[in-house]
C-alpha cells in the first residue's frame, strides 16, 4: 500500500457538509461541486491550497487535478501572484473607475492575440460569452445562434441549450426556466461533424449571427478538434454572413503563450476569455478587431457594464499570471508531465484489464471509462459513468483530486513535479484494480 498511514476519517466535511445542506441549495454554491454524479455523499471541504496539493477540512493532503476548473495553471497560492494581490489591495479593493492595471492587461492580451484590437473585461467567463452572442447579434444583425451539444459556456440562457459540465453530469439536457423565444433561436450541433453544419448554414444562414465553439473542447473531457474541422468551421460560417465566436476560457494560455487559435492558425471574429487570464481571481473578457468593438457602449449601441469588470485584484493577479506564465520551458514541462501522466494512466489501466480513452494535450487531461473512440459528446455520454464514479473515490481515498465528474479535464500545474505524478499514477494503478 502506497498510504498505510492515511486516516479515513471524513468527519469534518460531513458536519460542514450537514450544516451546508440547511442553508445552501444542496449543500454547494456550484452543482459541478457536489458528489451527486460519484456516489453522493459530503464533497470534501477544502481548506488551504500550496502548489500542487490541498488540504481538506479533515486533515487530508492530496494531489490537486481539479485545479479551479482549470483557472489554476500555477499551482495553489503561487507566490508571485499572492503578492501582486497583496500589493495592490492596501490601496484600495474597488473604485469604479480605470485603473493603470487594466490598461497594462489588455495591452498584453491585444499584443499577444492577433484576432483581438480591443479588449473588454467581465467578472466571469459567463457573462463574456452572453456579451460576445449579443455583439455578433448588434454586428450582423441576425438572431440565431449555432453551438455545439455538450459544450459549457457558461450559464447564460442561450448556452444552456444542451450544454455540457456540470449540466451533463447532472443528466439534465436543457436547463428548466428558459424561455421558448430563446431556445428558438438556438441550434445545438454535434461537435467535430462538418455536414450537419453545413446543413443547417444552408437552410438557415441568412439568420445565423455567430457561430460558438470551444476550439478544443474542455467540456466533455478534452477533445481536440479533427484535422480541417475548424477551418471548414470558421469557411463556412463566413460565406453564411455569420460571426465565429471561439470560447477559449479554458484553451487561452493552456497550452502555449496566447490562444489557440494562433496554433491553429485561425481567426475568429470574437474571442472570450477568462479562467487563466486572472490568475486565479474572478475574470471573464471578450475581445474582437476594433471594428466589431466599436459597437460596444460607449463608442456604439451594444450594451455591457459591471460593477466588478476589470476589478483590480483580477487585474493585478493577471498579470502577475501571464507574467510567471512567460518563464522559459514551462509550457514544454506542462506537455512532458502531462504526456507521461496520460502514458501512465492507459499502461495501468492495461495492466488492470480496463478498457478507457485517455486524451492528452499539455497539461490538460481526459480519461474515457471507453473501448471506444471519443471525438464527440456522444462519445463522452457512453463511457462509464459508474466506473468513474468508483475510479473517482478510490482516488479520492489515495490522495488524489479529481473533479467529481467523468465530464471534466484534469489539469496538470506548473506546481505539479514528476514525483507527484508517479505518485498519482501509484494511486491509479490500484484505482483500477480496485473496479472488477
Ligand atoms: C468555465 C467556462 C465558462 C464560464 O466561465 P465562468 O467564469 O465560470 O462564468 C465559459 N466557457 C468555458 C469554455 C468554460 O470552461
Amino acid at each position: 500500500m502506497s498510504h498505510p498511514t492515511r486516516s479515513a476519517s471524513t468527519a469534518a466535511s460531513e458536519d460542514l457538509f450537514r450544516r451546508a445542506l440547511a442553508v445552501a441549495s444542496g449543500g454547494v454554491h456550484s452543482p459541478s461541486r457536489s458528489y451527486a454524479a460519484v456516489g453522493g455523499g459530503a464533497p470534501r471541504f477544502m481548506v488551504r491550497g500550496e502548489g500542487a496539493y490541498l488540504f481538506d477540512a479533515d486533515g487530508h493532503r492530496y494531489i490537486d487535478y481539479l485545479s479551479g476548473y482549470g483557472a489554476i495553471i500555477l499551482g495553489h497560492a503561487p507566490e508571485r501572484v499572492v503578492e501582486a494581490v497583496r500589493r495592490v489591495a492596501p490601496d484600495g479593493l474597488l473604485f469604479g473607475t480605470p485603473t493603470p492595471l487594466e490598461v497594462e492587461l489588455d495591452e498584453r492580451l491585444c499584443q499577444v492575440i492577433p484576432s483581438v484590437d480591443r479588449v473588454r473585461f467581465t467578472a466571469s467567463g459567463t457573462e463574456a460569452v452572453m456579451t460576445a452572442i449579443r455583439l455578433a447579434r448588434a454586428f450582423t444583425g441576425k438572431t440565431k445562434l449555432v453551438k455545439f451539444d455538450g459544450s459549457y459556456h457558461g450559464h447564460s440562457d442561450p448556452v444552456l441549450v444542451s450544454a455540457g459540465s456540470g449540466f451533463s453530469t447532472l443528466g439534465i439536457a436543457d436547463s428548466a426556466g428558459i424561455p421558448p423565444g430563446v431556445m428558438e433561436d438556438v441550434i445545438s450541433l454535434p461537435y467535430n461533424q462538418i455536414e450537419p453544419l453545413e446543413e443547417v448554414l444552408f437552410r438557415q444562414g441568412a439568420q445565423v449571427a455567430a457561430v460558438l465553439v470551444e476550439p478544443v473542447v474542455g467540456n466533455f473531457g478534452l477533445v481536440p478538434p479533427k484535422p480541417g474541422y475548424l477551418e471548414a468551421l470558421v469557411e463556412q460560417a463566413h460565406a453564411a454572413g455569420a460571426l465565429v465566436i471561439f470560447d477559449e476560457v479554458i484553451t487561452a494560455f493552456r497550452f502555449g503563450y496566447g490562444a489557440v487559435q494562433d496554433r491553429f492558425g485561425l481567426r475568429p471574429d470574437i474571442t472570450v476569455l477568462g479562467k487563466i487570464i486572472g490568475g486565479g481571481m474572478p475574470i471573464g473578457a471578450y475581445g474582437a478587431r476594433a471594428e466589431i468593438m466599436d459597437l460596444v457602449a460607449p463608442l456604439g449601441p451594444m450594451y455591457q457594464d459591471g460593477t466588478w469588470a476589470g476589478h483590480p485584484l483580477s487585474m493585478a493577479a493577471g498579470l502577475a499570471c501571464l507574467e510567471a506564465l512567460r518563464e522559459e520551458g514551462l509550457y514544454a514541462r506542462l506537455e512532458r508531465l502531462g504526456r507521461r501522466l496520460a502514458q501512465g494512466l492507459r499502461d495501468a489501466a492495461g495492466r488492470a484489464g480496463v478498457p478507457v480513452q485517455v486524451h492528452q494535450m499539455g497539461g490538460a487531461i481526459a480519461l474515457y471509462f471507453t473501448g471506444e473512440p471519443v471525438d464527440d459528446f456522444a462519445g463522452c455520454e457512453r463511457s462509464d459513468s459508474e466506473r468513474f464514479a468508483r475510479f473517482f473515490r478510490a482516488m479520492l481515498q489515495r490522495g488524489v483530486h479529481l473533479a467529481p465528474s467523468k465530464y471534466e479535464v484534469w489539469f496538470v500545474t506548473a506546481a505539479h513535479t514528476e514525483a507527484d505524478v508517479e505518485q498519482t499514477l501509484e494511486a491509479a494503478a490500484e484505482a483500477f484494480r480496485s473496479l472488477d
